[in-house]
C-alpha cells in the first residue's frame, strides 16, 4: 500500500510503500534513493530529526549536500546497497511515478539541434490553466515534478501557480537553459528548495554554441558567460544546481574537460544522456549533421562511437558525494521510461517505436510507460 508523500523535517521527500520499502528525493542533492523494507521507518525517524538506527551508509547518502562530510564514492542509489532488494520483482514496483516531467512552456531561445521538445516547441497548442494542471499531478502521487518546457523561466505566471500547488508537497526540480535568470523566480525556488538543472554540452564557448545554439545568433555572442554567471546566482543563493549535457558526436571528447572543470563553478553534479533523435520532423537534417560530425560515416556509427566513449569515461570516473555523477542510459528504446505532461495538460510519453509522443490517461500511467525503465532512470539498474 503506497502513501502520501512527506517533507521530512529535514526537507528530504520521501514516499513509502509497504510491499516495496520507500523512495527518497533529497533536494540537496538533487539525488533519488530507494530504501530497502526493513530501514524505512529509521529513515523516517533520521529524517524527522528522531531517534533512530539508521546504518551509517544510508545516513551518509541522505546527508549529501546537507553536511559537509569527508567526500565519499555513492556506490549505488539502492540502499543499503542492491542485494537489498532481492524481494523485488515487475509486481513490487509501486505503481505512481517518481518523476513527472511537465512541458510548462512551448517556446524557448535556443534552437538546439537535437532538441527533445521539438514537436512541442512553437507548435500551436491550447495552454491549459497551471493550477488545474498542477492539481491533477498530484492526483498521481508523484515523489517530485521537474518544471521544464521549452524553456520554463519564459513562463513566470505559471511557475508561480504551479508552485503554488506543487511547493512542499513533492520535490521541485526546474530544467532550465541557464540563459535565463529571473530574481522574484529564484528567491521561489529558494523557498520550496527547488533544485536546478541547467543543460550545458561544453564549457568551450564555440562548441556550445554549435550544439545549441541561439535562435537569434546575433543577440548575444557570449551565451555561456550569460549561462555562468546565472549558475553563480543559483549557487550564491545556496540553490543547488546539476548540469545536464546531452553527449553527442560534437562534445563526446569534451567529457573529461567538464568533469575537471564543473566542480569549480559549485554545481553539485553532473548527468550524462546519450542523443537521441530529435522528434521533429524538420530537424532530422540538421541532426543528421551533428551526429556526422568528425570521423562517423553514419548515424549507427556514430551512437556507437557515442555508447564506446560513455562507457570508457564512465568505468573511469565515479560518483562522488561532493560532485555526483548520473548516466542516463537514454537509448531509443528507453523512450517510454519518461512521464511527461504537455503544456495543454495531456499526460503522454514518448513512443518506443516512432518519433512521437503518445497520450497516457492518469489513471493507468504504466499502462505505456515502462514501469522497470521507470525506476532505472533515476535510481539506476536494479540488479
Ligand atoms: S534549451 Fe532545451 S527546450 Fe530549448 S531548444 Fe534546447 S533542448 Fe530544446
Amino acid at each position: 500500500m503506497e502513501n502520501k508523500v512527506i517533507k521530512t523535517k529535514k526537507g528530504i521527500f520521501i514516499k513509502t510503500d509497504k510491499k516495496f520499502g520507500a523512495i527518497v528525493f533529497s533536494p540537496y542533492s538533487g539525488l533519488f534513493f530507494a530504501i530497502s523494507r526493513e530501514y524505512v521507518t529509521d529513515t523516517i525517524s533520521y529524517c524527522e530529526n528522531k531517534k533512530n538506527k539508521l546504518p551509517d551508509k544510508i545516513a551518509k547518502n541522505l546527508n549529501i549536500g546537507i553536511v559537509k562530510d569527508k567526500n565519499f564514492e555513492i556506490k549505488s542509489h539502492w540502499l543499503p546497497e542492491n542485494n537489498a532488494f532481492s524481494y523485488i520483482d515487475d509486481s513490487t514496483l509501486p505503481n505512481s511515478p517518481i518523476v513527472i516531467n511537465w512541458l510548462i512552456s512551448n517556446n524557448c531561445c535556443f534552437s538546439c539541434n537535437y532538441c527533445y521538445a521539438g514537436d512541442v516547441i512553437d507548435k500551436p497548442t491550447e495552454m491549459a490553466d497551471a493550477t488545474e494542471i498542477a492539481q491533477k499531478i498530484m492526483e498521481t502521487n508523484p515523489l517530485a515534478v521537474v518544471f521544464s518546457g521549452g524553456e520554463p523561466l519564459r513562463e513566470k505566471q505559471k511557475i508561480i501557480e504551479g508552485l503554488n500547488v506543487l511547493g512542499n508537497k513533492v520535490g521541485i526540480i526546474i530544467d532550465t537553459n541557464g540563459y535565463h535568470y529571473d530574481n522574484d523566480l529564484a528567491k521561489l525556488f529558494q523557498k520550496y528548495n527547488a533544485i536546478v538543472r541547467v543543460s550545458l554540452d561544453s564549457l568551450h564557448s564555440e562548441l556550445n554554441s554549435k550544439i545549441r545554439p541561439l535562435k537569434n545568433k546575433k543577440s548575444n555572442t557570449n551565451v555561456l558567460n550569460t549561462i555562468v554567471t546565472n549558475i553563480t546566482k543559483y549557487r550564491e543563493m545556496k540553490i543547488p544546481v546539476l548540469i545536464h549535457t546531452v553527449v553527442s558526436s560534437v562534445n563526446k571528447n569534451s567529457l573529461y574537460d567538464l568533469y575537471d572543470k564543473l566542480p569549480t563553478l559549485g554545481v553539485n553534479g553532473w548527468r550524462l544522456f546519450s542523443v537521441i533523435n530529435p522528434n521533429d520532423e524538420s530537424k532530422q537534417e540538421q541532426f543528421k549533421k551533428l551526429m556526422t560530425f568528425g570521423k562517423a560515416k553514419n548515424m549507427d556509427d556514430a551512437q556507437q562511437e557515442i555508447q564506446k566513449e560513455i562507457e570508457f569515461f564512465s568505468n573511469k570516473h565515479i560518483s562522488k558525494s561532493n560532485f555526483s555523477l548520473q548516466i542516463v542510459h537514454s537509448t531509443d528504446s528507453q523512450k517510454n521510461s519518461v512521464i511527461l505532461v504537455l503544456p495543454s495538460g495531456q499526460f503522454a510519453t514518448e513512443s518506443r517505436l516512432k518519433n512521437e509522443k503518445i497520450k497516457i490517461s492518469i489513471e493507468s500511467i504504466f499502462n505505456k510507460v515502462d514501469l522497470v525503465g521507470h525506476y532505472e532512470r533515476y535510481l539506476g539498474i536494479i540488479k
